[in-house]
Formats: C-alpha cells, structure tokens, sequence
C-alpha cells in the first residue's frame, strides 16, 4: 500500500468522551507510526444536531491529548458538491436511480415488517421506473440483490454479509443531503483515506459501504473494527460511567499523555507493557495487535498511570500544567528553579496535578493551616523545647544542604534527649500544616531560614495561644500522647 492515510470523522453533536478520543488516538498513532497522513473531517450533515460549539469543544480536547492532524478539519456541510458530484456517477452508472415514494408509504411499509418481526426493507417499486430528477425525489442505491458482501476486518477477520440482507438504501434524501454511508464512502475516496479504524457498531454499515466502494470502481480501504469501550458494570461505556468529555479529565488534574496512554491500553496490547511514553506508541502501534476483546474502562487504573506519568515527567515541563491548579487555589505559580524542586519532591506522592498543587499549596502561604488532628497530636506543650531547639539552632545555621540540616537535627537530639520522630513530626506539622509530607530536610531547604524561622515562630505560638485557652497550663488533648 502507498502511504497510510487515516481519518477521524466526528459527528459534532456531543462533546468528545472516551470512546470517540480512543477512536482519534488509534487513527493519529496509526498515521504517525507509518509516517503516514491524519485526517480530520466533522461529519455535520444533521443539521438539526450539530453545533459548533461541539466542533470548538472537540478541537479543543484533540489539541489538548497532543493529536494533530496533516489535512482538515474538512466539514462535510461544506461539500454537497462533491456528494452531487459522485452521485451523478452513480447514477450514469445505473447504479443509483431516483425514487418518488411517499414518506406515508415508506412507513407503512415500515410498520408491517417490524409487525412481522423482520427488517423493514424497500420493495423496489422505483427500481426500474426510469425517473428522471423529478423534486422532491431521493436517490437509492441499486444494490446487488444475491451473493454476499465480504468484509476483510484486520480486527474480527472475514465477515461475509449475504446480499439478500439489504435493499436499496437512500444514498441522497430528497432534499439534497447525502446520508451516511454515502457521505463517508465519498469523503473517504476523495480524501485518499486507506485505512479506517473505528468502534465495531459501525460493522453493519460497513457491507453497503463496501458495495458503493465496488459501483463507484475504487479500491477497498482497509477495515479494523475494534470492540466498543466498556464501563465497570460491562455495558457500554457512557456518561452515567463518568466524565462525559476527555477535557474533564484535563480539568481534574490529569495528563495528556497518561489518557492517551490508557485510551491506547483499552484495546491495544504490546506485550504486557502497560506505562507508554508517547513516543513509544508511536514506535509500536499497530493493527496486528489491536484486541479482540472489549476493553473495560477501570478509574483506578487510569489514576495510577496518571500517577506514574506524573512522576515520569521532568518537573520543568509540568510547570505549565500544573498553574491552573495553583490558580484556583489563589497562587500564581512561576518556573524556576524552586518550584522545579517543589514539583519534584511532590510528584512521586501524588495522583494528579489537582493533588500536587493541594499538596504543594504550603509552600506558598506562610500562614499554614494545620490539619486539626495533625495539630491536636504534634503541636504540643510536650514539642515546645524541641520547637525551640530546632529553631535556635537553624538560627544560628547558614549552610542549609541537606548534610548540614542533618547534623543540626542531630544536636537537637543530644540536646534535648529526643528521638528524631519526637523533633521532626512537630516541625514538619508546624512547616507543613500536615503529619505526612515530603521529608524535612527538603522542605527546609526548599523553604529557606527566614520562612522556616517564621513558620517554627507561629508554630510556637500557636501551642501558646491553645495551652492558654486549654485552662490550667495543659496542652490540647492529643490522643497520641501517652
Ligand atoms: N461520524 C461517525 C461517528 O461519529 C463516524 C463514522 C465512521 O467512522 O465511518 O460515528
């Protein structure tokens, strides 16, 4: 085959989900891995359904997963031409021919077949009147009446459909418009579209898709219909499983690279490798080893190589992401150096970006609120001499590396006596607000003398302030204490 060419052709009547992104993913990396060229083309032709606030919100979650595209976005509402023009083919080919059957008709027609319990299907009375374009008339395809339609699918293998199955069906309705497997067997030729990757609901479509293929004289593209994405309860992945849009997860704190990532992972195997950079699934994607089986989507699993993603990530790259999340907490975030250790020291301990900048929020407000019980079990009368200790002793510090801050934190122990746990859980509360962060030394360092000294300072007096209002000299209640 020349150069691969695939597509993804949205219909712009909802937002972009799970579902929808996978299909996108396995098109773009299909096309990148054979250096081959990526379509974009928003199938718009139902009018009544399609918004451009849906072809905004889809550019926007395929700009965000990193997916660009070589040709489009194309808009079939733009292309009735195109569609009159191969109908024409069609027609002179006397493979097409107009059909003036009332709508009335055609639907009694309807209701006694599914009365019988069979498929509603046309009887042909057009078939061979010879219509000339009377207004008003839709054009039907003259389908091939015996013998089968085989489907080659890379993914489910041949699926031969036997002729008998289908009947004429409308390839332009009677206002003008193109209906589906008309509309996108035209764009696909036209657009030299050779490989179609997309949900096996669309496998029914497929043998009248096959048959236009065959009347209009072009070559078959290659079909992989893969299995639909299923929810945790094993229907159909939808809404009521989740985010109804993949710019959702962008909004929770997620990573570009770990959705798309897990999108590939739900219908695509390498082995047993489950964590891929991009450039990995680039390098490996492939038809061969797309699933036969539906993928289940699981959130857990999505969290953890988020997880993992983040922690893959050079600190200097998720600065960028990471603002919005910072914002929302009333901080703006700036690169450099510090922040770049922050992020470091945070990444390995958290899920998602949301996670991070919460837990990195301390860093930033001097004013650090400690978590009730972390407070009620470390900020004692009983750390008082060791709060006071560390902080003299910091005072008088100048070098704050790591082997320094060490060597401080050991004097404070033969002064006062005290375990090393005993010293450092009333700092860390005291820096930190919580009984559970990145290791003190870091945060010391990362903080600097004059923070430190004046977060220890508040910490001090905080446990002032609660031993006075406590009563008699008693420090709060702590149920830690023995
Ligand atoms: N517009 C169709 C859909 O959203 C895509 C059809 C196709 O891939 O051929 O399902």
């Amino acid at each position: 085959m020349s150069q691969v060419v695939t597509r993804f052709p949205p219909s712009p009547t909802g937002f972009l989900h799970l579902g929808g992104a996978r299909t996108a993913v396995f098109n773009w990396l299909y096309a990148r891995h054979c250096r081959g060229r990526f379509v974009l083309r928003f199938e718009d032709t139902d009018t009544e359904r399609s918004s451009p606030r849906f072809v905004e919100a889809i550019l926007e979650a395929l700009h965000w997963l990193g997916i660009d595209w070589d040709e489009g976005p194309h808009f079939q509402s733009r292309r009735l031409d195109v569609y009159r023009d191969y109908l024409a083919r069609l027609l002179a080919a006397g493979r097409a021919y107009y059909c003036t059957c009332p709508p009335e008709r055609l639907e009694a027609m309807r209701r006694e077949a599914m009365a019988r319990g069979g498929k509603p299907r046309y009887d042909g009375t057009c078939r061979n009147r010879g219509l000339g374009p009377v207004p008003g008339a839709a054009v039907r395809f003259k389908a091939p009446q015996s013998g089968t339609t085989v489907l080659r699918d890379v993914v489910k293998g041949p699926i031969a459909f036997d002729n008998g199955e289908f009947d004429d069906f409308i390839v332009c309705r009677s206002d003008g418009t193109p209906t589906y497997n008309f509309a996108v067997v035209v764009d696909d030729i036209t657009m030299g579209v050779n490989t179609i990757i997309r949900g096996d609901d669309h496998v029914m479509n497929t043998p009248k898709q096959i048959q236009l293929y065959e009347a209009l004289g072009a070559p078959l593209p290659v079909f992989a219909h893969v299995p639909m994405v299923l929810g945790p309860d094993r229907t159909r992945l939808s809404k009521r499983h989740g985010a109804a849009s993949v710019t959702e997860y962008r909004d929770q704190g997620f990573l570009p690279d770990a959705v798309l990532n897990y999108l590939v992972r739900l219908g695509w195997s390498h082995g047993d490798q489950e964590f891929f950079t991009r450039a990995e699934l680039i390098a490996h994607f492939d038809l061969e080893n797309l699933g036969r089986s539906a993928g289940v989507f699981d959130p857990e699993k999505l969290l953890a190589l988020n997880a993992e993603h983040l922690r893959a990530t050079p600190p200097a790259a998720l600065v960028e992401p990471l603002r919005p999340f910072f914002r929302e907490l009333g901080i703006e975030l700036e690169g450099g150096p510090r922040t770049e250790k922050i992020i470091a020291g945070l990444a390995p301990r958290s899920k998602t970006l949301a996670d991070l900048a919460r837990q990195a929020r301390f860093y930033f407000e001097d004013e650090v609120a400690y978590e009730e019980a972390a407070a009620r079990a470390h900020l004692t009368a009983e750390a008082l001499p060791a709060l006071a200790a560390v902080a003299a002793r910091l005072k008088a510090l100048e070098d704050f590396g790591e082997s320094a801050l060490e060597e401080a934190f050991r004097a404070v122990m033969a002064e006062t006596g005290l375990k090393l746990g005993k010293i450092a859980q009333p700092v860390r509360v005291a820096l930190s607000g919580r009984a559970a962060s990145p290791g003190i030394f870091e945060i010391i360092a990362i903080l600097g003398k004059e923070a430190t000294l004046r977060r220890l300072e508040r910490a001090i007096a905080f446990i002032g302030r609660s031993r006075s209002s406590s009563g008699a000299g008693e420090a709060p209640p702590s149920p830690k204490r023995t």
